[in-house]
């Protein structure tokens, strides 16, 4: 997710590309539409799904092959709400097994310590987690569901103590601008390896969460 470089992707794979190489370098693959929240700025249309048309195992991991054919990129599995699809492990594992960096960008509410763990045994390098409010009541309001922020900021502290590197990111909008201080001193408190910020539009290609 997230971000000065706002996604969960500050290792540089391709430090010296060299001419004719490949310049893919990052893939966000949205890999579901169904999400357990209702952000105001998702463009998305995250819903409740399941969806059709969504690829499923098999043509997961066929995707990855074929990315992994024409190189190496970064590859932020993200959604909707990534944890949602019932292989996205075996989604990480595979894709790390063909030698590309997977990341992940979950909302973070349902992120346990099992599940943490998990995402580290599937090769998952970093998570992203947005905050994109100072208070439970702005943040839960803009995510537009009870709990938003409690499981987000329970999703850092997980990860803070298994040592999964972790990234805040802050989308700013019209409803938050006058917290960005506040957001970035809470942000900064829960200890990521970074803390990004951007407005949706500046990062829509890559992030949502
Ligand atoms: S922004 Fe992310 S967490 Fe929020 S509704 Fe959209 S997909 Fe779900």
């Amino acid at each position: 997710m997230k971000h000065g470089h706002p996604n969960p992707t500050e290792h540089n794979s391709h430090p010296h590309k060299k001419d004719g190489e490949s310049s893919l370098r990052l893939v966000a693959w949205e890999t579901t539409r169904n999400c357990n929240l209702n952000c105001i700025h998702c463009r998305a249309s995250a819903t409740s799904g399941p969806h059709s048309g969504e690829l499923d195992t098999a043509e997961a991991f066929r995707l990855l092959d074929q990315i992994a054919e024409v190189a190496k990129p970064i590859i932020i599995l993200t959604g909707g709400e990534p944890l949602l699809r019932d292989d996205i492990f075996d989604i990480a594992a595979y894709g790390t097994k063909k030698g590309l960096r997977m990341v992940m960008a979950p909302n973070g509410t349902l992120v346990t310590e099992p599940i943490a763990k998990k995402l580290v045994d599937s090769g998952i390098k970093r998570i992203s987690i947005s905050l994109d409010g100072a208070t439970r009541e702005s943040h839960d309001k803009f995510r537009q569901v009870d709990g938003a922020y409690d499981g987000a900021l329970n999703a850092m502290k997980i990860a803070r103590k298994i040592g999964l590197d972790f990234q805040v990111n802050t989308t700013i909008t019209k409803t938050n601008l006058d917290q960005i201080p506040l957001i970035q001193e809470l942000a900064v408190e829960q200890g990521p390896s970074h803390f990004s910020t951007g407005s949706n539009r500046s990062r829509k290609i890559y992030r949502r969460h």
